[in-house]
């Protein structure tokens, strides 16, 4: 069933409708070619799902009529952070779509010592909307409860402020070579948010992870080999996952 996501305030529990407005519109008329009667999965964003019908439609909205609600079941219960150093080109669109998938909550950039990527304020600005596209893209596909943000690059040192306010936060570095995330993961309860800062294509300084870990972020490996900044993110959120949430089957 295709997915989309709307505002609460387009949910009208005492009618059981839901309006559709935007971009939406145009994909569900004019390029799904949906009809009245077809189904689809509309969510809020905040964990509700609804399977439901259109009713009607128009140029700039569609009617829903609320078939069945119930509670999102994707969302992990822990909630990731990805700090990603700015690569180059156009990985960047890799790493949010992958990283939606995965099941991140929120895509920091960061401007690194090391990164080398442009980012000139307009050329940023229409990237980052493209990166939010790419997220919400994602979202719908990989059947998320929420549309993962993608969060303007901030500097090195709001990236360590921000990752302080996290239950648990990794800086995996090649130079790491035994202590992993499953050495420093279990030796926490109750972690619900975590945060992983990775670095740019040419790596951290070591004078930034010197910082890291005064300000208590974990340095950790990710194995003997070196992975791509744009691997790094992918990998470390799936162990992240594996070891604390859903990935790993039941526990
Ligand atoms: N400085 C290195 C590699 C940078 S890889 C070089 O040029 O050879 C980009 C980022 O990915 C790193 O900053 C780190 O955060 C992460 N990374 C890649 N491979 C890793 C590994 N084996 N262990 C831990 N982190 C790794």
């Amino acid at each position: 069933m295709h997915k989309f996501f709307v505002n609460s305030e387009n949910i009208n529990y005492s009618n059981n409708k839901i309006l559709i407005e935007g971009e939406d519109v145009n994909h569900i008329t004019k390029v799904l070619r949906l009809r009245s009667k077809d189904r689809i999965l509309i969510c809020d964003g905040k964990g509700n799902e609804h399977v439901c019908t259109i009713e009607s439609f128009n140029k700039k909205e569609v009617l829903c009529t609320i078939e069945e609600k119930f509670q999102n079941k994707t969302e992990p219960d822990i909630k990731i952070s990805l700090f990603q150093a700015l690569p180059k080109s156009q990985k960047m669109d890799l790493i949010v779509q992958k990283s939606v998938e995965i099941g991140v909550c929120n895509i920091y950039t960061v401007i690194t010592k090391r990164v080398v990527a442009d980012i000139g304020s307009k050329d940023i600005s229409n990237k980052i909307e493209r990166w939010r596209r790419i997220s919400m893209e994602a979202a719908k596909q990989s059947n998320r409860g929420m549309i993962p943000m993608v969060i303007e690059p901030i500097d090195f040192k709001r990236a360590v402020e921000e990752l302080k306010k996290m239950d648990i936060a990794f800086v995996p570095y090649e130079n790491e070579k035994s202590i992993g995330f499953k050495n420093v993961l279990h030796q926490k309860n109750n972690i619900k948010n975590v945060g992983i800062f990775i670095g740019p294509e040419g790596g951290f300084e070591e004078e930034e992870i010197k910082l890291c870990i005064e300000n208590g972020i974990h340095p950790v490996t990710l194995g003997p080999r070196i992975l791509r900044t744009e691997t790094a993110g992918f990998v470390a959120s799936t162990i992240v996952l594996y070891e604390l949430s859903d990935m790993g089957g039941s526990k």
